[in-house]
């Protein structure tokens, strides 16, 4: 079986922001049979729903991987616990978030976990696109358009690279 390379979008806005997405991304290199490829830049955003958090710190990282989609999400929501997560309302703050973007070309569509790939909104995100196409720029959806021919029609959310 071939490895599919995935897009993996990380946001945190608790706790050193800066540090929790650093820490992620290293620890994304030690999953099984998966291995990282690239990391963007550390962006600022502003927070989407409740006001009264903190502005959120986002990153991308493409992977690649031997896990298939269901696999790889059990795998981002255990390093999500053990990160210390705590859900503790809708849009709301959180010490890390770590979604499947894309994984490779394919289209995923589960209940049982819960799980869409191409992610549901990613598409409407600045904070998720604007970092993944800093290091995947010629990528292209299962639809076969080019990502870079998204970005207009995201929502914006103050995005700005973090020196
Ligand atoms: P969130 O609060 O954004 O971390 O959403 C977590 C929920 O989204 C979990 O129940 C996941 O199973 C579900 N989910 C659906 N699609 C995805 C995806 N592409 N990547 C990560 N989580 C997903």
């Amino acid at each position: 079986m071939n490895p599919q390379q995935v897009l993996i979008g990380i946001g945190s806005n608790l706790d050193d922001p800066k540090k929790q997405v650093s820490r992620a991304i290293a620890v994304l290199n030690t999953i099984q049979e998966t291995r990282l490829l690239l990391r963007s830049s550390l962006y600022s955003s502003s927070p989407r729903g409740p006001q009264d958090q903190n502005n959120f710190v986002n990153a991308a990282t493409l992977i690649e991987t031997y896990l298939n989609p269901a696999q790889l999400l059990n795998s981002l929501q255990t390093i999500e616990s053990d990160f210390g997560r705590l859900k503790k309302r809708r849009w709301g703050e959180r010490i890390i978030d770590l979604d499947i973007v894309f994984f490779g070309q394919q289209e995923v569509s589960l209940s049982n976990p819960n799980l869409t790939i191409p992610h549901a909104e990613a598409l409407l995100r600045d904070f998720v696109m604007i970092p993944c196409l800093e290091i995947c720029p010629e990528w292209r959806l299962p639809n076969g358009k080019p990502l870079r021919d998204y970005t207009s029609g995201c929502e914006t959310h103050n995005l700005h690279q973090l020196g």
